[in-house]
């Protein structure tokens, strides 16, 4: 079932208009088709009860659960020095089932605080794409980003995705916790100084396999496998 965004409600009617009402009419939908919206930070079921020129009008159903699969898996991502590299970042992250995404401020990475909060709003708009179309039941979370100096582990298992000194794989890791913390290097990977750092602040050094994945990519499948896994599917 499609999945849009309203613009805004009234009661138990929503309004799609602008670009949400762009892509319903890409989508071909009609009256009386049912579709889900989210408004407000909640899903609804709702059946679309006009369209006009310019906007249509959709009616609750009901609302939906927000059941989210377990367990929690945080990513810690180093900026890319290509900034614009975050955006593939968010879309894989949010479609493999990152819960949070926390941005890092890292030795080989971006440094510039500043543009990186220019980009907040516009990444979390990216999330809430993504979250259309791969039907997570709530958006990526996107917290403020913080420097790699800072961090300790926050969840109940915290990885280090060690492309040099990882040696055990994620099967080897007790996958029934609740929650996963996640951190990746950027594209010229982190300092020995900081995969130290990591370490000896209980930061489990993971190995995937066969080969080196770009810093885009890795996080995204690293939790692709936590979560087929966890949840049976692998
Ligand atoms: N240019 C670096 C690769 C960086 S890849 C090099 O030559 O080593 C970017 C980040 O993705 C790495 O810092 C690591 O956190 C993660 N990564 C990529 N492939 C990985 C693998 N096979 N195993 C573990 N971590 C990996």
């Amino acid at each position: 079932m499609e999945r849009l965004l309203c613009s805004r409600r009234e009661g138990s009617i929503f309004i799609i208009d602008g670009s949400e009402f762009k892509h319903l009419k890409a989508l071909r939908l009609r009256e009386g088709e049912r579709i889900e919206v989210f408004c407000e930070d909640k899903l609804f079921l709702a059946h679309i009860s006009k369209i006009t020129n310019s906007y249509a009008l959709c009616s609750v159903v009901e609302e939906l659960p927000l059941l989210l699969p377990k367990p929690y898996v945080v990513l810690y991502q180093c900026i890319p020095t290509e900034l614009s590299l975050m955006e593939e970042v968010i879309d894989r992250a949010s479609q493999s089932g990152v819960f949070k995404l926390v941005p890092l401020f890292c030795k080989r990475g971006f440094h510039g605080k500043a543009k990186v909060q220019e980009k907040m709003e516009r990444w979390y708009r990216l999330g809430l794409t993504s979250f259309k179309q791969c039907k997570r039941p709530k958006s990526i979370q996107i917290e403020n980003p913080m420097d790699l100096a800072d961090l300790y582990p926050r969840e109940e298992v915290s990885f280090v995705l060690d492309n040099f000194g990882g040696s055990l794989s994620i099967k080897e890791i007790d996958l029934s916790k609740e929650s996963y913390g996640i951190v990746v290097g950027p594209e010229g990977g982190f300092s020995q100084e900081e995969v130290k750092l990591l370490k000896n602040r209980g930061f489990v050094p993971i190995l995937l396999k066969p080969y080196i994945f770009r810093t885009e990519m890795a996080g995204a499948v690293a939790t692709a496998i936590i979560m087929n896994i966890a949840n049976g599917y692998a």
